[in-house]
């Protein structure tokens, strides 16, 4: 069935009010008329006028989606404080305004700091961002949802240097605790950003502050201990709407004593099931400790180049052919990745040679330290200026290709990747979602304000080249049908599971491929869950019916939310909830 965001959204709406009017439950309805400027009005002196924005315009540009559509909201509004952010879900609980929160709305591809629906306020978080506390000694900080990765890196860097923050590949303006609480994964051994959240301070839907973990109110272990005394309510504000979180504790990695980044290009496309079976065995063994990125080809020319719309010969996509040809001249295999090694020197050693012997046998391995990526990167810049000079032009590519067996754009990839895998951020890697944009901005990167097309498509599958296989082999026929070129990058969220993350890359201002974008998005989403593959995260625009194939677990987690959020002001629609 063709996916529709639009309607999609509509009829979400429709059902879920007759749902509610059949159990006699109150519904948010759409803060328009009386029960808004009210909302409005009592806010004002809560948050100080500067601090909402009801303007259509700046609406308009705070609400820009990567994703074909995704509901409206009539405000934003940015508290300063945890105590402020209680006053406002009270007002809004009482005149059952609907409240969507974000932490900075960076989290492009999925929804950005839109709500699932037309008419909610959205909470923005950004003011809340102090780091409150780092302890060195137990290797855990305090933070604020509106402390982003650059901010966090750099003041670790500068005060904390033996410790490490996780990062994504995404914007580093993205909110630490935003991406923690959509299950989002990183680069280091504690990318598994949810599992290193510890001890919450949350706000209810009733406007209740409650901190998870049991114990009293001075609880020693609060950042240390997850499972505290009780049930574990830690997990029901992940992928939720049962709460605000306004402050959270963080795990930190301490500095190894050696770190190096290898890289890997399969030779052969059909050794790709066993490349998949001897990561997952490394994984399990504990010698690759962290996400592994292996993408396709087509992945990588999104990183290094602008679509070549002039190469479609009248096609809505590239050939196999042209792809092939491409990424052949960027040095570029069918599947490579990157991915780090941790520990003492000796440990790392170690590691190096069990990589050798798992990988060798199948493709180019590259080990990258810091000494030798200062030195590649020295020889790569007297390369580049070689390249400007047409008499020594020929022999920089020689170099490059035949001794180095590399390209400049591959070079030009390893120090972006070599810092990420240290949790340093990167804008280098989100500059892809303008592949079909003219060009990419260097700095202040910001696909949704420019209007780019991307919508990312994340089923999960148990880490073997069986299961990963049947994914990819499900997805790819839909790709072709729909006109769209198959971007695969796969991504080990831990020993055991595997995201297959799909992109598809869109012209917003094309109605015809935006049409076909969104039909494709429903069809992959509807494949997979027929075969059993759930999806690790959501578009806004499919949150409203994630959950339907899971009715009971569907209904539980509804009465929860009705036992928390009785007249359903927060995030309504969020997960299916
Ligand atoms: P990022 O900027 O890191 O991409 P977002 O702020 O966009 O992260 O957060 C992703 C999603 O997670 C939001 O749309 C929101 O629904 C939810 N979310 C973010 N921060 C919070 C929070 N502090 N409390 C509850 N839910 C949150």
């Amino acid at each position: 069935m063709a996916f529709d965001f639009q309607r999609h959204t509509g009829e979400f709406e429709a059902r879920e009010a007759a749902n509610a009017a059949s159990a006699g439950e109150p519904v948010a309805q759409a803060p328009v008329g009386e029960r808004l400027q009210q909302a409005l009005i009592r806010i004002q002196p809560i948050v100080g006028e500067r601090h909402i924005v009801t303007d259509a315009g700046g609406v308009e540009e705070r609400g820009r989606v990567l994703i074909p559509a995704a509901g409206r909201a009539v405000a934003y509004v940015y508290p300063g404080s945890a105590e402020e952010v209680q006053q406002l879900v009270r007002v809004a609980d009482e005149l059952a305004i609907p409240l969507w929160p974000a932490s900075k709305g960076r989290n492009w591809g999925y929804g950005a700091a839109s709500p699932v629906r037309d008419g909610a306020i959205v909470l923005v978080l950004e003011r809340l961002n102090r780091i409150i506390e780092v302890h060195e000694e137990l290797a855990y900080a305090v933070i604020e949802p509106g402390v982003t990765y650059r901010q966090f890196n750099a003041y670790l860097k500068q005060h904390h240097p033996d410790l490490w923050c996780d990062t994504t590949d995404g914007t580093p303006e993205g909110s630490v605790i935003g991406n923690a609480l959509e299950k989002g994964i990183g680069e280091t051994p504690y990318g598994d950003h949810f599992g290193n959240l510890c001890g919450m301070e949350v706000v209810l839907p009733t406007g209740e502050l409650v901190r998870t973990g049991g114990g009293p109110a001075n609880l020693a272990t609060r950042h240390t201990y997850k499972w505290g005394t009780g049930p574990f309510l830690d997990g029901m504000f992940a992928q939720s709407n049962l709460g605000i979180v306004t402050r959270a504790g963080i795990w930190l990695m301490p500095r190894p004593e050696a770190f190096c980044s290898f890289t890997f290009a399969l030779e052969r496309e059909a050794d790709f099931p066993v490349i998949i079976d001897r990561l997952r065995d490394l994984a399990l063994k504990d010698i690759i400790q962290t996400k592994v990125h292996l993408i396709n080809d087509f992945a990588f020319l999104s990183l290094v180049s602008q679509y070549p719309f002039e190469l479609r010969n009248g096609a809505t996509r590239l050939s196999r052919d042209t792809i092939r040809r491409l990424a052949a001249g960027f040095g570029v295999t069918s599947w490579s990745f990157i991915t780090g090694l941790y520990g003492t020197r000796e440990e790392v050693r170690l590691k190096q040679a069990a990589i050798r012997r798992a990988f060798a046998p199948y493709g180019k391995l590259t080990f990258i330290t810091d000494d030798s990526l200062r030195r590649l990167q020295g020889l790569s810049a007297t390369l580049e200026r070689m390249r400007q000079r047409p008499r020594l032009r020929a022999i920089s590519e020689f170099v490059t290709r035949r001794v180095l067996r590399t390209s400049p754009e591959i070079l030009a990839v390893a120090p972006h990747s070599h810092a990420l895998l240290q949790g340093i951020p990167s804008d280098f890697f989100v500059g892809h979602a303008y592949f079909k944009a003219p060009s990419r901005p260097a700095t202040d990167v910001h696909p949704a304000r420019d209007q780019c097309g991307l919508i990312w498509f994340a089923p999960i599958a148990p880490m073997t080249g069986r299961h990963v296989g049947e994914v990819i082999a499900l997805c790819e026929p839909l790709f072709e049908r729909r006109g769209f070129e198959i971007y695969v990058a796969l991504m080990m969220i831990n020993p055991r599971s595997m995201v297959v993350l799909m992109g598809i890359f869109y012209r917003k201002d094309d109605p015809d491929e935006t049409a076909r974008a969104t039909a494709l998005y429903g069809e992959l989403s509807d494949a997979t869950l027929v075969a059993g593959y759930q999806q690790y995260r959501a578009t806004v625009g499919l949150m409203p019916q994630i959950l339907d194939t899971a009715p009971e677990f569907k209904a539980a987690a509804g009465r929860i939310k009705s036992a928390l959020d009785p007249n359903n002001i927060l995030a309504p629609g969020r997960y299916g909830l």
